[in-house]
């Protein structure tokens, strides 16, 4: 019998996994990860490629179409052109995407391409050097470019650019990475700083917010119009700049939650199932995975974790408690 659809109790409907591959990495992005000290997980509790495969499997079977490899670094994972090789060989996968920080992606990207993978989201919040070291307390910023020269010469594509948005820090890069993104075909994203900071220094106040950052790209380069025909379940609002040339989004969990077109789940590194980014409970899996469960069992824990879902998360009240994992261990 077809197994039913993947629907939480407000009707949205569950095709996207987001698995966390490792919640190692090799830079200290501020907003994500402390500077040092960071307990990361034993190599034991993380799932192996074949437990993440079985996950997955189970899930497409209840309507997962799309899947989507982050971390911590997911470039550190050693072998990962082999789990992207056995989740595209998952009939009903249709969409396969790998969310970086780029740093190995020139030494990797030959063999991820030849894996199957083809979309790609780098992270990178500047064009300026200095301010990289910044944030990410590493001087790696010609690795991330060269990493894009080498993911653009291959053919990968879409390619699209993280950039998380800190007030009165960012404002000088938010005009040059359009700029960048429209000479190179790739879309920006700027994602509203969220309060998943592993240090507690988030604070509503260094938030740069969407309608600002619009206030600088259009005035800098031209007006920008909404996309109308875009995908309504897609986190980013996106816009495409009016003279024809390039594409920027927005995801901005602060300013303009789109909790009620969520259509995401989340699998840890560490095997536990969430239904938010932000969810304060997750479900273990990584328990049935190595105790013998069927598949009917792991289906039924996915489908409970669903159910269990909330309307949104609350940043914005006086309620809101930041989720005892940070981003980098959560997957982001
Ligand atoms: N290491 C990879 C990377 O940086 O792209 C994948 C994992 S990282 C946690 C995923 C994304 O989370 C990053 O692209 C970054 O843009 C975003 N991110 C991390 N911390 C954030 C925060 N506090 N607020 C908003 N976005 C954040
Ligand atoms: Fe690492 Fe990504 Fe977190 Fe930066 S945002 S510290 S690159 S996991």
């Amino acid at each position: 019998m077809a197994e039913a659809p993947l629907l939480d109790t407000f009707g949205r409907l569950h095709d996207n996994l987001r698995i966390s591959v490792t919640d190692r990495c090799n830079i200290r992005c501020f907003y994500c990860m402390p500077e040092d000290g960071v307990k990361f997980m034993p190599r034991q509790e993380i799932l192996s490629f074949e437990e993440i495969a079985r996950v997955a499997r189970v899930a497409v079977s209840m309507g997962v179409r799309k899947l989507r490899l982050t971390g911590g670094e997911p470039l550190l994972r050693k072998d990962l052109p082999v789990l992207i090789e056995k989740l595209t060989a998952i009939p009903g996968v249709e969409d396969i995407a790998l969310t970086t920080n780029a740093v190995l992606l020139s030494d990797q990207a030959a063999d991820l391409y030849k894996a199957g993978l083809r979309r790609l989201n780098v992270h990178l919040d500047t064009l300026d050097r200095d301010r990289f070291f910044q944030i990410t307390r590493r001087d790696d910023f010609n690795k991330v470019m060269a990493g894009i020269d080498t993911a653009l010469s291959l053919g990968f594509g879409p390619i699209k650019i993280n950039a998380v948005a800190v007030k009165n820090l960012v404002e000088p890069d938010i005009v040059p990475l359009a700029r960048f993104g429209r000479e190179r075909g790739i879309e920006i994203r700027y994602i509203e700083f969220m309060p998943l900071d592993a240090q507690g220094i988030w604070d509503k106040a260094k938030v740069l917010l969407q309608d600002d950052m619009i206030r600088l790209l259009s005035t800098a380069i031209g007006p920008l119009e909404e996309i109308p025909d875009r995908d309504p379940r897609a986190p980013a609002s996106e816009y495409r700049f009016a003279d024809g040339v390039g594409r920027v989004g927005f995801i901005s969990s602060v300013s303009h939650p789109f909790c009620l077109n969520c259509n995401r789940i989340r699998l840890t590194s560490d095997g536990k199932l969430r239904y938010c980014l932000f969810a304060i409970e997750e479900t273990d899996v990584k328990g049935l995975l190595r105790g013998n469960a069927s598949d009917d069992e792991i289906r039924a824990t996915i489908r409970e974790t669903v159910t269990r879902k909330w309307i949104g998360h609350e940043i914005n009240s006086q309620k809101f408690v930041a989720p005892p994992r940070p981003m980098y261990s959560i997957g982001g």
